[in-house]
């Protein structure tokens, strides 16, 4: 079949909706809440909106879909994206899946407040799955709205297209569309309930499947469709690997292994924290998905973790994310349990998360410093006191490694000299005593001689660190100010950070306030060091 190369109608993109065909729907159409029982999915329609209007959309994602600008700028769009108008080939519907929250089963979840409009099949035969998320209730919802507020949908959009630019696994955000109608949120579950602007983000991925899309059917022993999704999925999103069967099963579970834990190196080297690594918020792809309280590491943290509702636990701080991410798998191979019948397979097959992240580990430490290979013997040691500077004095992440690039590799300079190229990154200037500065300065030393032990060129290295150093990312107090503006209505800023952030790597000269570390007055405010899952 011959794929049109660039859509100038919404209604010619081609559908081909697979999961919807192949797998077994609830029969139910009504759109109450309930349990849903021998079924992947039910069919839901989108609310309608009374004035919707686009706020930005991804020029890539529109890009990957075929859609051309003009169709993008169209009233149209807004009108299709928020959910108002069905495309002929759509088929909406809500995923079924379960979820361990915080370490606890917690049962049925399921898309609460994301609906499915079908797979488009772009130029390439690609199949993309097309998702509005905030357009209303779904069997689902339990006890919510299905709707989202402007401000976490700001969040989603810009961070899902900033990841897909670092080389970060992800969904992807296609538009954000204002509802033109108010949404009460209680923003820290502080009995201080405020309307806010209502949106709808469409996400793009080839798939929505979640870990705990197969366990809601292990819990409730629902063994043929949880084959049934299974070899559904092989087949569409693994048909690499061959037929299922017993085999293809563990190859398929050590893959979800392989691409968690690259997805999972990657969120360390940017210093992303996810916020909710709960296991209805895995994909089997290995894409970061559902972008709710997730923050950026500012000063080096590994205790961190943005989400208020995590606080007293800490679960899914940065530093506990490769743990979490193996629990989470562990969870997953209980659920498919069932079909396979054998501990010790499985068991292999987890050690690939280990294996993989490990190696993605050394490769990753190996490249933020500048050096060509990761050398145990002496690069275990060197990184270790590194990360135990960094958290011993506020030292912003992102500024101290791309800084680190412009080191001057002489051992005889002295610790002030060798510092001074790093000095923007602190926050507390107070805290550089003289015991840190000979502590760094030691430390900067030992890094200049493993570097010239290794004979690696000047330029390379600071090559090798600014391809693997953003020196733009989303900063939590930036998507708050980007936020504070669209809520006045002035969009600019979204669209402003969207632009910067799709080249994270470069220097983009006149844009270096993007760049500075977060501002005093963002320390404690709302939005900018903390959030809750109320979004
Ligand atoms: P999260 O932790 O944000 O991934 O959400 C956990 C579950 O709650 C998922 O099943 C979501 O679909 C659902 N959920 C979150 N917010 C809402 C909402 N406003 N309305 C309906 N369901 C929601
Ligand atoms: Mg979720």
């Amino acid at each position: 079949m011959d794929y049109p190369k660039k859509i100038s109608r919404l209604d010619d993109l081609i559908f081909d909706n697979r999961f919807t065909r192949e797998l077994p729907a609830d029969p139910e159409t009504v759109n109450n809440r309930r349990q849903v029982f021998g079924a992947c999915y039910s069919r839901v329609l989108p609310t309608q909106v009374a004035e919707p209007q686009t706020v930005a959309y991804s020029r890539e994602v529109a890009e990957l879909l075929d859609l051309s600008e003009e169709v993008c700028k169209s009233a149209d769009f807004t009108q299709v994206f928020v959910g108002n108008r069905l495309l002929p080939g759509m088929d909406p519907y809500a995923l079924c899946y379960g979820g361990h929250q915080f370490g606890n089963w917690a049962g049925q979840l399921g898309d609460g407040r994301a609906i499915n409009l079908g797979e488009v099949v772009n130029c390439h035969g690609e199949h993309l799955t097309l998702q509005l998320k905030g357009a209303g209730s779904t069997p689902y919802s339990r006890t919510a709205d299905g709707l989202a507020v402007l401000r976490s949908s700001v969040r989603e959009f810009l961070c899902s297209e900033a990841m897909h630019h670092l080389g970060v696994p992800t969904t992807r955000a296609l538009s954000l569309i204002l509802t033109g109608e108010q949404v009460v949120r209680d923003m820290f579950y502080s009995g201080d309930p405020k309307p806010e602007p209502g949106a709808v983000v469409c996400r793009v991925a080839p798939s929505f499947t979640r870990f705990g899309s197969f366990q809601i059917f292990a819990a409730r022993g629902e063994i043929d469709l949880m084959k049934k999704l299974l070899d559904y999925t092989i087949r569409t999103d693994f048909p690499h690997l061959g037929e299922p069967s017993l085999d293809v099963y563990l190859k398929w579970f050590a893959e979800v292994c392989r691409r968690t834990a690259e997805m999972i190196v990657h969120w360390q080297r940017v210093g992303f924290v996810h916020g909710v690594m709960n296991t209805d918020n895995m994909s089997i792809l290995g894409l970061t998905i559902d972008y709710g309280p997730y923050g950026w590491l500012e000063n080096y943290d590994s205790n961190w973790t943005p989400n208020t509702t995590d606080a007293a636990d800490r679960r899914y701080r940065f530093g506990n994310q490769p743990q979490i991410a193996f629990w989470n798998l562990g969870q997953l191979a209980n659920a498919i349990y069932p079909l396979i019948e054998q501990v010790e397979p499985l068991q292999q097959a987890i050690n690939v998360y280990t294996k993989t992240f490990e190696q993605g580990w050394q490769a990753m430490v190996a490249a933020k410093l500048g050096l060509n290979t990761f050398d145990s013997a002496t690069d275990d040691e060197l990184n270790t006191e590194l990360l135990m500077l960094l958290q011993s004095v506020e030292t912003d992440m992102t500024i101290f490694y791309r800084k680190l690039a412009l080191l001057v590799m002489d051992v005889e300079l002295s610790d002030e000299a060798l510092m001074a190229p790093l000095m923007e990154a602190y926050y507390v200037p107070e805290q550089i005593t003289d015991a840190y500065q000979a502590g760094l300065g030691n430390w900067l030393r030992s890094y200049i001689k493993r570097v010239q032990a290794s004979g690696i060129a000047n330029t390379e290295r600071r090559n090798i660190m600014n391809a693997a150093n953003p020196k733009y990312v989303l900063r939590n107090y930036l998507a708050q100010l980007a936020i504070d503006k669209a809520e006045q209505g002035d969009f600019s800023m979204v669209n402003e950070l969207l632009e910067l952030l799709r080249y994270p790597y470069d220097e983009q000269p006149g844009k270096e306030e993007f760049a500075l570390k977060r501002p005093d007055w963002a320390r404690q405010r709302a939005g900018c060091s903390m959030l809750s899952c109320s979004s």
